[in-house]
């Protein structure tokens, strides 16, 4: 099968890889419908993270089932499904108190390169969930962004406790940040403040419920979302960059008593305690319990109650998938859809 393969810092090719063989007798074999490059994956492309090249990329997937292991028993071939970019049993104790990315078992997708053709997806019947039936080609990019950003997302606006009468900040306009904006409106904020200075992203985000767009960065966003909210600061704040400049800018528009939902993929931050101390702050995230949300979050898609697929603003075939990075990486595409 075809596949993207990192070999060094932005060298991605697409080259032949095994076909993928059921290993555990738990294990699902998908033939990829589309796939996508994540935000996470430009930390390695950029060299800015040791990801052991060369190395197969890609943790987003939908697509149609081929194979089961005998053990599988909640998915079958010729069903499409949906899956999280972390595998996981969703039994273990963990699992069932709805942190399936912290599951006992988990597996990380990014380890199996879901860029490709097809993919082994293990733990198959915690993992997969499965769409009512075949979707319209109109859905599919939305499904695909239920795989993460959408799942991500949900996860932030949930941590920040996004809610009715809340004023929710959202620092980052990457597909993961406007997936917050458009989950914050779903729960019913009052007001979502989107910190942009991308005009095609701004308008993205309003589609999605933004309110108030903020284009100032550091202290002087900061000081701009005090202005909005009285002095106070926000009630909810979704981080979702994971530098320590979009961290210090959450915690420091987060009001005493408010939620920071920190959902970007941290990289060297560190909070200092005294200021983590004194700001009364919660905080909660982590990678994005995906599995918990994915019944729900397809459900809203099946019944295009919402349509997350906006994010996606460039469709490559798979063979292209180094064009794919370079456009992220040079913020000419918010998030590159793939076909294999
Ligand atoms: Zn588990």
């Amino acid at each position: 099968m075809r596949g993207a393969v990192l070999h060094g810092p932005g060298d991605v090719r697409v080259e032949e890889r095994r076909d993928p063989e059921i290993v555990a007798p738990t294990d699902a074999i998908i033939r990829l419908t589309a796939a996508c490059v994540c935000g996470s994956d430009l930390w390695p492309y950029r060299g800015l993270e040791e990801n052991g090249d060369p190395a197969p990329m890609g943790h987003e997937y939908v697509g149609v089932v081929e194979e089961v292991g005998p053990e599988v028993t909640t998915v079958r071939p010729g069903q499409f499904v949906v899956g999280s970019f972390w595998a996981s049993d969703n039994t273990c104790e963990i699992c069932r108190a709805g942190y399936q990315s912290g599951c006992v078992n988990r597996v990380l997708m990014a380890s199996i390169g879901t860029q490709a053709q097809f993919a082994r997806i293990p733990l198959a019947d915690g993992t997969l969930v499965a769409t009512p039936g075949m979707p319209e080609p109109e859905l599919i990019p939305s499904l695909l962004a239920a795989s993460d950003v959408l799942g991500t997302g949900w996860f932030g606006a949930v941590a920040a406790a996004a809610g009715p009468g809340k004023t929710v900040v959202v620092v980052g306009d990457g597909a993961v940040g406007l997936c917050g904006v458009l989950a914050a409106r779903h729960f019913g904020a009052e007001r979502i403040i989107a910190m942009s200075r991308h005009e095609s992203r701004q308008e993205l985000a309003r589609r999605f419920g933004a309110t108030d767009i903020v284009t100032e960065r550091g202290d002087e966003g900061v000081a701009r979302i005090m202005e909005l909210t009285n002095g106070l600061g926000a009630h909810s704040v979704i981080e979702a960059v994971g530098t320590q400049s979009s961290m210090t800018q959450a915690m420091r528009s987060t009001r005493p008593g408010g939620h920071i939902g920190f959902v970007g993929y941290a990289h060297d931050v560190a909070l200092p305690g005294d200021e983590l101390f004194f700001s009364l702050v919660h905080l909660h995230g982590g990678p994005a319990p995906v599995r918990e949300y994915l019944p729900e979050l397809i459900d809203l898609i099946w019944r295009r109650v919402i349509d997350p697929g906006q994010v996606f603003d460039l469709t490559l075939p798979l063979e292209q998938a180094a064009e794919g990075y370079r456009a992220m990486d040079e913020r000419r595409a918010v998030k590159v859809l793939l076909t294999p």
